[in-house]
């Protein structure tokens, strides 16, 4: 269990569930309220940090099993509603409390989470944003785009990851469903060389408009 720490909300990781999975818990110290991101199976190291505080939902990334089969023992231990997108909810075991959309925000204490719809892994993939920390469930892993299945849902996720995620600042954590994580600005460098190779295959990462430019 790995802790990062920022000002205004820490960041719990765990290494559980039947595939690798990460799942994390963000609380906020002022209020000790917080959200979990992701059910794998078998998540006591995150319920034993989940304890002392007040989870006010559980977010999934996407429908997958591997993200939800710790959804029964987190869900009975916290009380949380469950989130998710309206695309995915339909294959869920259970369905979701809250339906997500684009732009949503779920607050916690002073925390704000963005959601940020990122179809192309799934249809209803979902990264949520808490300040500059990015949850990518299976859309983006720290060296490469997550797995997609035929060339629509590929171009689709391309586009949802230069589109809405390599828009973000170069110092956004990159926390992903599985393995390492990253910084955003690493994984841009990585995907420049890829569209300079094949400009074909690959949208560029879009302008960002001065006026979203932080300062
Ligand atoms: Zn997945
Ligand atoms: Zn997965």
């Amino acid at each position: 269990m790995t802790l990062l720490y920022d000002k205004e909300f820490r960041v719990f990781w765990t290494l559980c569930g039947s595939d690798g999975n990460n799942a994390y818990l963000v609380v906020c110290p002022q209020t000790q309220e917080s959200v979990i991101i992701d059910a794998p199976m078998n998540p006591e190291k995150l319920l034993e940090q989940a304890k002392g505080t007040r989870v006010k939902a559980i977010l999934i990334t996407h429908k997958h099993r591997d993200h939800l089969e710790g959804l029964k023992e987190i869900t009975d231990a916290t009380g949380a509603p469950m989130a998710a997108h309206a695309e995915d909810a339909a294959d869920m075991p259970v369905s979701p409390n809250i339906l997500v959309k684009d732009g949503d925000t779920i607050t916690a204490g002073t925390m704000e989470v963005k959601a940020i719809h990122t179809p192309g892994h799934t249809p209803g993939s979902v990264c949520y944003l808490v300040s500059n920390h990015l949850f990518t469930g299976d859309t983006l892993y720290a060296h490469a785009p997550g797995e997609s299945h035929g060339v629509e849902a590929t171009q689709q996720l391309l586009r949802s990851i230069t589109e809405k995620l390599l828009v973000l600042p170069d110092d956004t954590f990159l926390l992903p469903g599985h393995g390492n994580g990253s910084i955003l600005g690493a994984f841009k460098k990585l995907y420049r060389a890829w569209v300079a190779e094949y400009p074909d295959l690959l949208p560029p990462i879009p302008e960002i408009p001065p006026s979203h430019l932080p300062g």
